[in-house]
């Protein structure tokens, strides 16, 4: 089977044989659903069971199908592409990992003409995770000192990170860092946690950049979007719905945060936190996102009215600085 990632297919059918399930529903994140049909056919074949193929979003370890498992009631979930989340599903649930083939060394070499410190940590994603000690090594011959931050959080390698857990990286005694990974939010996210200099390499466009300027104009962004809901009495607190962003403790007590200090606050709550949800709700002057913090830097200019971060929240009633917290993690997740 052809496959770009490698994926252990082999442990889903030993697993299947010995729980003797019947139905399980397959989860795949967007860039991993080409495979879909041929290892749904590969496991109907190999071991009689009956698939179904989640076709929700998949966003990540965070976004586990379990109310849809239970609905069809499925023995097995198997989520794709992910390591498993902290928190255990109610449905027997097998993470998959899928590794990508892509090579790094190229990209890596590249990045390293913007590296300007000599003590660098270094941190990617679930997918390039078996690539960490060749990028550790060609940094090294190359001259420099490499850290790898330990696993925390919900990172479950060294060297991980998730968007919204850097915890593995915040504390690193480096000078820069080096993200070897698709996209930039990862990136981005560690420029932002830690007030640091950090170049992402990735892979599969072969693109380097230094992300302190993308660093500067999401926190533009983010004091703009405060500062346009300084005169906001009524706010939305969103909670969100899937497995792994249900906050709703930190939700109740931003209402009461916000109500001591005179607001009217509604908890809202929304599986899929998109900006057209919430045009019915004409009053609501300000959202506060207690779900994944990639709603509110990536779509948070779709947004009618401010979409902000709990701790955005913070400082626009008063109880945090904007200065004291640029470089202490801005976005204040720990889901
Ligand atoms: S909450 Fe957001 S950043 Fe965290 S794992 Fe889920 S999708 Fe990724």
């Amino acid at each position: 089977m052809e496959i770009d990632y490698a994926i252990e297919l082999d442990r889903i059918i030993f697993e299947i044989k010995k729980r003797n399930v019947r139905r399980i529903l397959l989860q795949f994140p967007e860039g991993l659903r080409g495979s879909a049909l041929k290892i749904s056919k590969k496991l109907e074949l190999e071991t009689g069971v009956e698939t179904l193929i989640s076709m929700d979003s998949c966003w990540g370890g965070c976004d586990v199908a379990e109310t849809a498992a239970l609905t069809v009631k499925a023995d097995l979930l198997v989520h794709f592409g992910h390591s498993p989340w902290p928190k255990k599903p109610k449905v027997p649930t097998l993470f998959i990992e899928a590794h990508s083939g892509v090579e790094i060394r190229e990209v890596v070499l590249r990045a390293v003409s913007l590296l300007t410190a000599r003590k660098v940590g270094i941190a990617t994603t679930v997918q390039h995770i078996h690539k960490l000690g060749e990028i550790k090594k060609i940094l090294e011959e190359k001259g420099f000192e490499v850290l790898i931050g330990k696993p925390s959080g919900g990172a479950k390698y060294a060297g991980q990170v998730l968007g919204c857990d850097l915890s593995s990286v915040e504390k690193l005694n480096v000078d820069q860092f080096l993200f070897v990974g698709g996209g930039i939010f990862h990136p981005l996210g560690i420029a932002l946690a830690t007030g640091k200099s950090v170049i992402a390499a990735d892979p599969y466009s072969g693109k380097v950049s230094d992300m302190k300027e993308e660093a500067r104009r999401v926190l533009m962004q983010r004091y703009a979007q405060i500062a346009k809901a300084r005169n906001a009495t009524r706010f939305g607190v969103v909670v969100g719905l899937k497995f792994g962003q249900i906050n709703l403790e930190l939700a109740r007590q931003i209402k009461n945060k916000i109500e001591s200090k005179g607001g009217e606050a509604y908890l809202l709550a929304a599986e899929e936190i998109a900006p057209e949800r919430f045009y019915g709700l004409a009053d609501i002057e300000v959202l506060v996102i207690t779900a994944c913090p990639r709603i509110v830097i990536e779509d948070g200019p779709q947004f009618r009215i401010p979409a902000i971060t709990p701790r955005e929240l913070d400082i626009l009633l008063g109880f945090e600085n904007w200065n004291d917290s640029i470089g202490e993690d801005l976005l204040g997740y720990k889901l």
